[in-house]
This record gives structure tokens, C-alpha cells and sequence, in this order.
């Protein structure tokens, strides 16, 4: 079924057209930045976790384009699907001069359950993706995913904060304090890499583990805010 259909609207694809079709692409509703600093994305990380910058591609609303995207990504065969919206995210964000500066791209880890059911990390995909267009080398080993939070959607939004508290952990070598290990993430800007963001709990929670690697920056970047 992939590639050859748009897969917002199922039409055909011409040969040499980039994943979807010209009208949907046209469609896709990306986010405006006049910073990186300070916008919308941040405003959700604020207070929860020290960060350089955020920033998201399209924004999520119930019944569009984006949230029929995102529903794809449970099949299976979707990984390609989100490397190719890794791609348009990153050359997106790439022409702003987002990435300037990044080391390393580390998508958010899925937890074992999960990854079992679906298949595959489609924050992983999206990082290869991206990693396509910058060149950046993506780490799926540095982090690891502790605790099932596949009900936390049901949950009040502080009960979800508590939730994500001690899910992301380092993977040794990287969680020790011994000189004498090399730790990838150390003195690197790494640039946390997720599908969405809605409380930013997630996130947040993932980056306070990769900052107790001693990076030298932790950033954000996600396909789509909610
Ligand atoms: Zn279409």
C-alpha cells in the first residue's frame, strides 16, 4: 500500500512525488516559529525541564490529516511512513536553522510491551528520517524505557505527571559516574526526538535522564503538537 498512495486521502502518486499528494501536503498544517526558545512547544516544557530549545512540525487536532497520520503509525508497516515524515519534519526545520548546533538525535524509547505489539519505534523512525536530511547520527541504545504507561491517556493530568517520574533510565555505561567509561552523551547537544506532544510529561521525563548523562545542551523536536 506504501509508497504509491497518499496516505491522508488514498489518492495515486505520481512517480517522483514526495509521500502525499500536492493537495494534502499544501494541506499539512505546519506550525509558524519566529523562535525556538520561545513558543507554544516550550510553553509546554516550561518548568519541567531544562532544555535550549523545542520545537514541533504540524499541529494535531482531532479528525484531520494529522491525526489520521498519527493513527497509521500503530500498523506495522508504518515505519517508512514515519521516516518519510521524519524527512519533510526535518528538512522543514532544517531550512530555519533548528538543527545548527545538534550532536546526536535520540528518539524517545518505546517500552518492551509496546515495541512488541506495534513492531517497531516509530520516534525511532522519525529520528532516521531526520537523520536523513541532517546527517546526525540517531542513539536507540543510551536511554532505556522502564514501566508500561500505556494507560495513562485515561489518567488526570497530574496523576500522568507522576506517572512518567522514573520511566527513562540510563543504559550503563552511560549511567555511572566512572572517568574512565566514554559516555556518548557527554558534552554533546542532544536533541530528544518524539511523534507528539501533548503535556509534555513524556518528554520532560526522558530529557531529566539524558541530563544526568552531563550533556552539554538537551533540545526537543516532535512531528506534531497536540
Ligand atoms: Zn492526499
Amino acid at each position: 500500500m506504501y509508497p504509491g498512495l497518499c496516505p491522508v486521502c488514498g489518492a495515486l502518486l505520481a512517480e517522483n512525488e514526495p509521500g502525499f499528494c500536492p493537495k494534502c501536503a499544501y494541506q499539512l498544517p505546519r506550525i509558524r516559529y519566529d523562535s525556538f526558545t520561545d513558543n507554544p512547544v516550550c510553553d509546554k516544557l516550561a518548568g519541567k525541564v531544562r532544555f535550549n530549545r523545542a520545537a514541533a512540525w504540524l499541529m494535531y487536532e482531532k479528525e484531520s490529516a494529522v491525526q489520521m497520520l498519527s493513527e497509521q503509525f500503530k500498523y506495522s508497516g508504518s515505519r517508512l511512513l514515519a521516516k518519510r515524515l521524519g524527512t519533510m519534519a526535518g528538512d522543514f526545520l532544517s531550512s530555519l536553522g533548528f538543527f545548527d548546533g545538534i550532536d546526536i538525535l535520540l528518539p524517545v524509547p518505546l517500552h518492551g510491551d509496546r515495541m512488541e505489539k506495534r513492531g517497531y519505534n516509530q520516534s525511532e523512525w522519525i529520528a532516521r528520517g531526520v537523520s536523513e536530511v541532517t546527517g546526525l547520527p540517531v542513539d536507540t541504545m543510551s536511554v532505556c524505557r522502564q514501566s508500561a504507561t500505556s494507560t495513562q491517556t485515561h489518567k488526570h493530568y497530574w496523576e500522568r505527571q507522576e506517572n512518567m517520574s522514573g520511566v527513562f533510565t540510563l543504559t550503563d555505561p552511560a549511567d555511572t559516574d566512572s572517568e574512565d567509561i566514554i559516555n556518548p552523551l557527554s558534552n554533546r547537544h542532544i536533541l530528544i526526538i518524539d511523534d507528539i506532544i501533548t503535556t509534555g510529561a513524556t518528554l520532560a521525563s526522558c530529557g531529566s535522564a539524558v541530563w544526568r548523562a552531563k550533556p552539554s545542551f538537551v533540545s526537543f523536536m516532535t512531528l506534531a503538537m497536540a
